[in-house]
This record gives C-alpha cells, sequence and structure tokens, in this order.
C-alpha cells in the first residue's frame, strides 16, 4: 500500500455521491431502481463504445429504455456543433425530463454530456462514468460542464453537479499510456497545491501501476472535492484547481490550432503551464528554487518536451488574454507561496512571462 490506509470508501459532495469499483455498480443498481427513469442514454465516443460499454453494460442492470448515444473522440469535437447533434438525439429519441443521460468517456464526454443535460429540456439529470484517468481525478467531479468556443477552452458552460459518480479503475487497462501519463499531471497539481507529502509521493513514484492508481485516484479526488466543497462557484479557494493553467491552456489551444504542431494532450500542455507558473512562483510569491527545480525536473521527465519560437511565444500570451477566467481585462493567475500553499489572483508583466519561458527552455 502506497499511501493511504483506508479503502475505497465511497465521498460524499455536498449534493452527490462519488463511488468506487464494485460498490459503484451495487450503487447505481440500486439507484437506477429508485428512481424509475423513463429512459436510459449512455453517451460514448468511439473509443468508450468498443473499450469501456460492454463491460459497463454487463455489470448494470436496466428495467428503462436504453439507448446508446456515439460522439467523436478528441478535443476537437469538444463543441457547441457536437452538442446540437446530441440535443437533436435526444430529441427525436423522446428523451423526456425524466431521462437519465450517462457519461461513459473521458474528460470531453463527461464535459459534454453534461453541458448537455444541463440544458437539455432545462435539465435532465446525468451520471458521470469517466473512463480516463483525467477525468476520474478531474474532470468528472466538481461541477464543470462545457464545450470550447473556437480557440477558447470551456467558454460555454454551466456548473451542474452529476448525480452520481463511478469510479473504476478497470476502465484504465485499455488507456493509452500517453493518456494515462496526461491525467498523472492534474493528479501531481493536486499535490502541488495543497499536498507536499502526495507531491513527493507522486514524484517519487517508479511507475504508474493499477494498484497503486487506485489509492492515488481516491486522494486525489479527496483533495479536489475539498476544494470544490469549500468553493463550488469558484469565487476565491477554488482558483487553486487552475495552477499551471492559466498558460497550460493557452499552450493547448495553441497547438490545436496550428497543424504543423504536434496536438497536445491536457496534461500535457498544464505539465508545460506548472514549469512555467512555478517559474512565477518563484520571481512572485517566493517558492524555493529547490522547489521550483523539483517542479521543473519531475514535469520534464514525465512529459514532453514543447519547443516555443517568439511568435508562438507571442500567441500564447494574447490566447491567455481571452481566458475565461480573467476579469476586468486582467489575467489573474493562481501561483505557489510553497509545495502545498497557493495565492490566488496575482497579476504578472508579460516580460516574466517571456523570462519563464527562456527558464523552461534551459
Ligand atoms: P478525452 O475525453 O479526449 O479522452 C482521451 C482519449 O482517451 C480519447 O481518445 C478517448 O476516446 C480515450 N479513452 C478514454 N477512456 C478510454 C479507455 N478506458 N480506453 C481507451 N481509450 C479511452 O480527454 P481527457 O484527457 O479524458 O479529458 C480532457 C478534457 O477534460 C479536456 O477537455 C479538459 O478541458 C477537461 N477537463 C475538465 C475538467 C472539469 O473540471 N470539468 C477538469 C480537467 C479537465
Amino acid at each position: 500500500m502506497l499511501y493511504l490506509t483506508h479503502k475505497m470508501k465511497s465521498i460524499q459532495t455536498t449534493s452527490y455521491e462519488i463511488h468506487f469499483n464494485a460498490l459503484a455498480y451495487k450503487s447505481l443498481n440500486v439507484y437506477l431502481k429508485n428512481e424509475n427513469f423513463s429512459k436510459i442514454v449512455i453517451l460514448v465516443d468511439e473509443n468508450t463504445h468498443n473499450h469501456c460499454l460492454p463491460y459497463f453494460l454487463s455489470h448494470v442492470t436496466f428495467d428503462a429504455v436504453l439507448e446508446i448515444i456515439e460522439i467523436q473522440s478528441g478535443e476537437i469535437h469538444k463543441t457547441i456543433d457536437t452538442c446540437m447533434g446530441v440535443w437533436r438525439t435526444l430529441s427525436e429519441l423522446s428523451a423526456d425530463r425524466k431521462s437519465l443521460l450517462i457519461n461513459l468517456g473521458g474528460g470531453v464526454v463527461t464535459d459534454l454530456g453534461g453541458f448537455v443535460a444541463s440544458t437539455y429540456k432545462r435539465g435532465i439529470k446525468f451520471i458521470n462514468v469517466p473512463t480516463s484517468l483525467l477525468a476520474m481525478v478531474d474532470a468528472s467531479v466538481g461541477g464543470k460542464t462545457g464545450v470550447d468556443l473556437d480557440l477558447s477552452k470551456n467558454q460555454i458552460g454551466t456548473i451542474t453537479f452529476a448525480d452520481m459518480v463511478l469510479i473504476d479503475s478497470h476502465f484504465l487497462d485499455t488507456l493509452p499510456k500517453n493518456e494515462l501519463r496526461s491525467g498523472f499531471a492534474e493528479m501531481l497539481k493536486h499535490g502541488l497545491i495543497s499536498d507536499k507529502k502526495y507531491w513527493n509521493t507522486l514524484r517519487h513514484l517508479k511507475q504508474l501501476t493499477l494498484n497503486d492508481l487506485d489509492e492515488l485516484i481516491h486522494h486525489s479526488i479527496v483533495i479536489k472535492n475539498d476544494v470544490v466543497s469549500k468553493d463550488p462557484n469558484e469565487m476565491g479557494l477554488r482558483k487553486i484547481l487552475n495552477f499551471g493553467h492559466t498558460l497550460g491552456h493557452a499552450i493547448e489551444s495553441y497547438c490545436l490550432d496550428n497543424e504543423d504542431i504536434k496536438t497536445l494532450l491536457h496534461g500535457e500542455a498544464i505539465a508545460v503551464g506548472m514549469i512555467l507558473e512555478g517559474y512565477l512562483s518563484s520571481k512572485i510569491c517566493g517558492l524555493s528554487n529547490y522547489d521550483l527545480q523539483g517542479i521543473k525536473d519531475t514535469f520534464k521527465a514525465t512529459y514532453p518536451y514543447v519547443s516555443f519560437n517568439d511568435h508562438s511565444k507571442k500567441q500564447i500570451i494574447e490566447l491567455m488574454q481571452s481566458d475565461k477566467k480573467n476579469s476586468h481585462g486582467h489575467v489573474k493567475f493562481v501561483l505557489l507561496e510553497s509545495i502545498g500553499k497557493c495565492q490566488i489572483d496575482i497579476e504578472v508583466e508579460d516580460t516574466l512571462i517571456l523570462e519563464a519561458f527562456a527558464y523552461y527552455s534551459n
């Protein structure tokens, strides 16, 4: 046992429950029996359709009519156009206000499915069954739903909580290794923003085994849920979950939009973002050079190196200015005072951001 001493206990959030592994299916079966839905629709992408749906179906008992809707996988499909398709299909299937949507997939499916459910007929119930590591430890928990608007990530969305979240690490068996690493970046972030011991545990792991992951996933969700439950609408504390994301999202969008640059996975982009924002933390908030070096070493050892020229840096800074978390036209960063302790709403000069890029590249 790596880190935790308790078994995979369900987590009770302020408005819903998160269940793990075998207990997840038991809880879902009881819930479905009690709720008596008119129709149950499962949203998948083509990968989760192939790899996850058969296993999921074999563990759940459905009394209501069951329908499957498939969307195309990938961040480029996390758009309002895809939502239109899902809304239309729900309507054609005569889904009503007593229908349930089950989002079975990675963060794209859970974000988009949550948004579709929160708006269809002014809101129907939905359940998240995350199948990627990133969606398990982050996207499926905390109520943020939404889609991208052109190049701006998650510009359109709602904060609406799922009725239940079910975590089964069995799904990770088929998840490609780079996707597993992508989700691991959010777990490292959880350590950086609130738990130094967890950060040290994670960064010294020799390899990610599914056995260890069970407990680590649980701990990451406890951290995220703790933050969200204290500040569900992101008035203050919840902003700490955005560490690495102010620049990370801009980098992700920049790569998505440039065909000659390799698209980065979400976690790969925020890994770069965390090195850059770690540097800003050391210059502005007193993060020690020792901890900064630890952050740089950890992320550089695990994630692909990304090369930025002057033009790309300028574009990334411009994209960052349009981040939805800005207020009154100012970009606000979450920075680290030390590992496990953040400061929020920090403004940073562009010149310092360019210095951070230079630090990353050295
Ligand atoms: P994703 O949904 O695109 O999944 C990654 C890839 O893995 C996809 O190709 C998917 O089809 C495939 N996949 C998923 N599960 C699989 C499995 N078990 N076996 C085989 N293939 C599988 O992306 P992601 O990394 O899961 O999530 C990224 C998204 O999450 C981004 O859009 C990001 O903005 C969002 N996000 C949201 C929040 C939030 O609070 N709502 C937090 C963090 C990230």
